[in-house]
């Protein structure tokens, strides 16, 4: 599950909750401060403990892939790159940036690299930008980190009811994400394939192999090794506190940020946010789409209304309205997610109205772009 920035997930009782004490070795706490380039606690407790994971499988590579052994590359055999993006082109840009000062002569595309907790993320949290930038020529890369498998399995059966079996959720949502990564025309589809954790306090959140569970080093050396192959221009996940608390977009933020500080290649990071007018729009909507929606207590509320930003503090927003067909279709080919049903029955012109501006925090840059902007490649191109 499920769906960022919002990701509702199966139970709403749990949105905008913050996270307690997970693995207490692990959190260092709700007020803890984590540094803005390597995801680590500036206060309380700093390191993961170490534990055993069980063996991974090795990644596939196609034939002729440059090797690396950060993801499992998911290409479909009939799979083409967006029109104008080679698989690995010849390099024709040249540009200036590093935070070192460094001149880069590059003869490769702009690269943008979102890194997403489940399957179906990629679609509402940041669908519009995706599909934009490969409109654009920009070679777009997906990081799919868990596999999904504590989501709404085949027929709509519940996790931990009779009959929901993760591994065939996993495959059932691989298929699905495929499609949607067709629909957004990505160019390329890596899957961490860690186990999905489930919402906060569910069982799932200690199983050996889980994300959660896996220590922040071991899952960001896989993704450096993604950011050294691919050498994204623009990286996004979320924000330190997953957008709303779930322990795998928390995860994505920290390996992320690791990753990125072990690799110091990246000239501009993203964080997704919501401003708060939208948020007051979408909760509307969903109370008008779901009619059995219980109206939250006051504390739920007041989580709810502490998630995303005031609109004034946002200054990157990106207008994706015209590529809200697409992100509407792809939210479709995951519409085995019970929480995605109610995006669909707005229908596309209601959905384009709400979810067409994708909006951002930058957290990162070395090409001194002004602020406010609307394009997370300005001054990159
Ligand atoms: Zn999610």
């Amino acid at each position: 599950m499920l769906t960022g920035p919002f990701c509702l997930g199966p139970q709403p009782a749990h949105i905008g909750q913050v996270v307690p004490t997970l693995d207490a070795d692990a959190w260092a706490g709700p007020d803890a401060r984590w540094h803005p380039r390597s995801g680590t606690p500036t206060s309380g407790k700093v390191k993961r403990p170490c534990r055993e994971q069980p063996a991974r499988p090795a990644p596939l590579h196609r034939p002729g892939d440059r090797p690396h052994t950060g993801g499992n590359k998911v290409i479909r055999p009939d799979w083409t790159p967006a029109p104008g993006i080679a698989e690995h082109p010849p390099r024709t840009r040249t540009k200036t940036y590093f935070r070192r000062r460094t001149v880069v002569m590059t003869d490769r595309p702009l690269t943008l690299m979102a890194v997403h907790a489940h399957p179906d993320d990629e679609a509402t949290g940041t669908g519009g930008i995706l599909a934009r930038y490969a409109a654009e020529g920009i070679r777009t890369v997906l990081v799919t980190c868990t596999d999904g498998g504590c989501g709404d399995g085949p027929g709509g059966v519940k996790p931990g009811d009779p009959g929901h079996d993760p591994a065939t959720v996993a495959s059932m949502r691989r298929q699905e994400l495929e499609a949607s990564c067709e629909v957004l025309k990505i160019s390329d589809l890596e899957m961490l394939d860690y186990a999905d954790s489930g919402m906060i306090g569910w069982p799932s959140n200690d199983a050996p192999g889980s994300f959660w569970q896996t220590p922040v080093e071991e899952g960001a050396a896989r993704l450096a090794e993604l950011m050294r192959h691919y050498r994204p221009d623009v990286v996004v996940t979320y924000d330190e506190n997953g957008f709303y608390g779930h322990p795998d977009h928390i995860q994505a933020h920290r390996i992320t940020m690791a990753a990125l500080e072990m690799t110091d290649l990246t000239p501009k990071v993203y964080w997704t946010t919501m401003p708060h007018s939208m948020m007051r729009r979408f909760g509307e909507i969903m109370r008008e789409f779901h009619e059995d929606m219980p109206e939250p207590d006051p504390a739920e509320a007041a989580a709810m209304a502490e998630i995303g930003l005031p609109d004034d503090e946002i200054a990157t927003w990106v207008d994706t309205t015209a590529f809200s067909g697409q992100k509407f279709d792809a939210l479709a080919a995951h519409a085995s997610q019970g929480e995605n049903i109610v995006f669909l029955k707005m229908g596309k012109e209601r959905f384009g109205e709400l979810m067409g501006m994708e909006t951002f925090v930058r957290v990162q840059d070395s090409t001194g772009a002004a602020l406010p902007e609307n394009d997370l490649f300005a001054g990159l191109r």
